[in-house]
């Protein structure tokens, strides 16, 4: 009897997650790796961030995916390097061998080489850095009650930097939670002095959407008071003061950076199979020069007539590219395959309650109706009715009561040995 074909994907986001289970129950052996042990739901981060939502509600365990699973199999561990020549790879601690081999791994925050930065101001790519981020801001607030600070030295600002859809939906849901949520938590606290800043290197926020969502949502930023500085570029952080290249400086000591993404490459492919950080694929998501190596999702950079400059990083594009492929493997004949073709559908983007902005192909909204679209569009796109659920019931309990009673500081223990 032949043996079955072994199909190893590396990452189960989006891409990873949406081709393991289109190949679920097929005649093909599947090992899924991912460093950690859940799919993360990323568009929904920021509302962890803000104490919104339990990050068990947006991470899904693998091995509870693919429980009854009959060829899908789990892995946890980070994969180092690759080994072509031997249809193989290393991970951290053990080697895999593969007959077809798929790179999932997504994306990770880009600091653009600065490395004062990337240790003093958070990014967001992963369910660790969300809770970070909150752990942090409320961390703020119990340290100045009892040093008894002054509000007014600005220290306590967050700051915010990158204006596309992470930053201004981050914006919108501080803005709240300083207006709603802080004032009843901190009583004795005067948060008229907290400052919800949000810098972008562009005129307008959310420059990849139409103009008429721009605007509005620039006039929802504005509604909600959050201080948006257009045009300024961030050069630098010391822990306490954000520098401008303009010559200005903001205080914080909560600084969020949203300000760009870079690929997770791993070691072991050629120079000219990686462009800007992400893997050179074909229209079937085949690297470069590679007979059984393939690419999906973020990581992939693939020209088309459409989109000569490779597709855009948004999990659309990831979820298609990963059940293309999957369909493709299946089928019997590589002359079968059929190339990836991006349908765009739209983007949209929420600023706060009953303020959000849609772009689709044929139609534009944005307030009340829009934000009631996002909400209904999110909650289908998580997985297990039990997450559904229990967002939408986190999500109704706080647009009746401005409240949310998820504001838990959760810190490792000191003893802990394991780095983190
Ligand atoms: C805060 C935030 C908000 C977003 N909001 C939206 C939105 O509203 N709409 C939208 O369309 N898109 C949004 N995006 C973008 C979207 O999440 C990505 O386009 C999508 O996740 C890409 O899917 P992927 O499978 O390529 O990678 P990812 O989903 O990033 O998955 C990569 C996986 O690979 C694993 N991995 C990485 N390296 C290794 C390694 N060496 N070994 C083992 N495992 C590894 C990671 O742990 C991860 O699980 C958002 C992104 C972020 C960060």
């Amino acid at each position: 009897m032949e043996a079955r074909e072994k199909i190893v994907i590396v990452g189960g986001g989006f891409a990873g997650l949406q081709l393991a289970k289109t190949l679920n129950n097929r005649s093909k052996k599947v090992i899924i790796i991912d460093k950690v042990n859940h799919h993360m739901f990323q568009p929904l981060f920021y509302q962890v961030a803000c104490g919104r939502i339990e990050p068990s509600n947006i991470s899904f365990p693998f091995r509870k995916i693919f429980q009854r699973s009959r060829n899908v199999q789990y892995r946890m561990t980070e994969v180092q390097r690759i080994l072509p020549e031997q249809n193989k790879i290393i991970t951290e601690d053990a080697e895999f061998t593969y007959d077809k081999l798929v790179i999932a791994t997504g994306c990770k925050t880009n600091f653009f080489g600065n490395d004062k930065m990337e240790r003093l101001a958070f990014g967001m790519k992963n369910t660790q850095e969300a809770i970070a981020i909150r752990n942090h801001v409320l961390l703020t607030f119990e340290k100045l009650i009892i040093e008894r600070k002054r509000s007014d030295d600005g220290n306590w600002n967050i700051v915010i930097v990158g204006s596309g859809p992470t930053g201004v939906e981050l914006a919108g849901a501080f803005s709240e939670m300083k207006r709603e949520i802080l004032p009843r938590d901190y009583p004795h606290m005067n948060f008229d002095h907290l400052n919800i800043i949000l810098v972008s290197s562009t005129e307008a926020p959310l420059s990849n959407m139409s103009t008429e969502s721009q605007r509005m949502s620039e006039k929802y930023l504005q509604e909600l008071g959050v201080d948006f500085m257009s045009g300024e570029r961030v050069t630098d952080y010391d822990g306490d003061r954000v520098f401008l290249a303009s010559g200005k400086e903001i205080p914080a000591n909560n600084v969020i950076w949203a300000a760009g993404v870079t690929g997770n490459v791993i070691e072991g492919l050629k120079e000219e199979q990686v462009l800007r950080n992400r893997y050179v694929v074909d229209r079937f998501n085949r690297v470069k020069g590679t007979g059984n190596i393939f690419a999906v999702g973020d990581i992939a950079y693939m020209e088309t007539p459409r989109y000569p400059q490779g597709h855009p990083q948004v999990a659309n594009v990831a979820i298609n590219q990963g059940r293309n492929l999957a369909k493709n493997m299946i089928r019997n004949s590589e002359t079968e395959w059929k190339p990836y073709e991006y349908e765009d559908r739209g983007s949209m983007a929420t600023i706060g309650k009953h303020r959000a902005v849609v772009d689709l192909p044929k139609f534009k909204f944005q307030g009340f109706f829009a934000w009631y679209f996002w909400m209904f569009l999110h909650l289908m796109l998580i997985l297990s009715v039990r997450n559904k659920l229990a967002v939408f019931f986190n999500w109704m309990w706080s647009y009746v009561n401005k409240d949310s009673s998820l504001r838990l500081i959760i810190l490792p223990n000191k003893k802990n040995t394991t780095e983190q």
